[in-house]
């Protein structure tokens, strides 16, 4: 939280990057899995920045970066990131060659697209295995038909990736289970295996592969309480009072009059909306902090401001209201806020729209 002289400079509402405290998980997460360090930097780095993170994220030495697309990866060569740039969403053949000039890593499942990167002059690329999610990869059981490709132009790695990590429903172990049988019947063990997100690795002991791809947990979001390893908050969501209002018993708040008062109420209003990526379903459930203590959403989320009650905390305008992240002691997790409005925590930090000014702290 900025001092009061700094304050005034501030935006009306900012996302505050704590750069030291990604660092940090990252550190945690690399050292709890002894294993190295592919950090998913994909949707802008889950919309934090992708750019000032993987500079960040340079000093803990990562072995790769991780992203979805040719352009994220095409962003952090234009910005001089120099090491491996893993593109983990299947890329068409006609699209082949503009990654290989960007220097990019493919991941890749047939041998048609084998072929064709070893006609284009070859390089590392890692194979993707599908055990269950049946979104990208050759499957578990067919690796054997790539053969003959994977003998021409072997991978740098292969990989496969959980569906349910999160949770402690055998299904982790099954496709592990897929994976190994699958890399059995490789004409020769790549040199790099890797295959767990956050979840699978801060819910484990030390990895068993040789790379970890955490995205969520560099970022703050925790994998489940019953997680051996928990991250640090990294994101902050503050936004100053713009205007408070007394509201007289039986008067209604927001749009549809979702939310009435029973007594009379003081309410104040930040310009932060569902346009910033605070989301519709926090509507008459979420809740904030002032000075510490938790105050709630009255009424709908509109597109550029929400309400919040405040009566009897002393507010003033230009007080800073956290949505998200640490205010004193008290702290609102992702997990928290989007269990409020039941929705995804994934979806409300990469969701966040650019309309909040990214503040980044912790830069050196
Ligand atoms: C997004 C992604 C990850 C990271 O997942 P988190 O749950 O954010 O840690 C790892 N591997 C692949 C292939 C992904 O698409």
């Amino acid at each position: 939280m900025p001092t009061q002289s700094s304050l005034d400079a501030m935006p009306r509402a900012w996302v505050e990057v704590d750069l030291a405290a990604l660092v940090r998980n990252a550190r945690a997460i690399t050292a709890h899995a002894r294993a190295r360090l592919i950090p998913m930097i994909k949707a802008d780095a889950y919309g934090l920045g992708a750019v000032p993170v993987a500079g960040a994220l340079e000093r803990v030495d990562p072995f790769a970066y991780g992203v979805s697309s040719i352009i994220e990866g095409e962003e952090l060569r234009g910005a001089g990131i120099s090491r491996p740039i893993i593109v983990f969403t299947p890329t068409l053949l006609s699209d082949l060659p503009r990654l290989r000039s960007a220097g990019l890593t493919p991941s890749l499942e047939s041998s048609e697209s084998i072929h064709a990167w070893a006609a284009l002059g070859g390089g590392d690329w890692h194979l993707a295995i599908e055990t269950g999610m049946h979104r990208a990869g050759i499957a578990w059981d067919r690796v054997g038909e790539l053969s003959d490709a994977l003998r021409a132009c072997p991978p740098a790695a292969a990989f496969t990736h959980y569906h349910s990590a999160e949770a402690d429903d055998g299904s982790l172990e099954r496709q592990e289970r897929r994976f190994r049988d699958a890399l059995g019947s490789l004409p020769a063990q790549p040199a790099l295996l890797h295959a767990e997100n956050s979840a699978a690795t801060a819910r484990r002991q030390s990895s068993p592969w040789h790379c970890i791809r955490p995205g969520a947990f560099l970022y703050g979001l925790g994998s489940g309480e019953t997680a051996a390893l928990q991250p640090e908050p990294v994101v902050h969501i503050r936004a100053k009072i713009l205007e408070r209002r007394q509201v007289a018993a039986n008067e209604t708040v927001s749009y549809h009059a979702l939310w009435t008062a029973q007594e009379p109420r003081e309410i104040a209003t930040i310009a932060v909306g569902y346009g910033d990526g605070y989301r519709r379903h926090l509507s008459n459930v979420g809740r904030g902090l002032l000075a510490g203590r938790e105050v709630p959403v009255v009424g709908a989320v509109t597109m550029d401001m929400t309400m919040f009650d405040v009566t009897g905390h002393g507010a003033r305008d230009g007080d800073v209201l956290t949505l998200l992240g640490r205010d004193g002691d008290a702290l609102l997790t992702f997990e928290q806020v989007a269990a409020w409005g039941a929705f995804s925590p994934y979806e409300l930090i990469t969701g966040l729209r650019q309309r909040l000014q990214r503040v980044y702290s912790g830069a050196q």
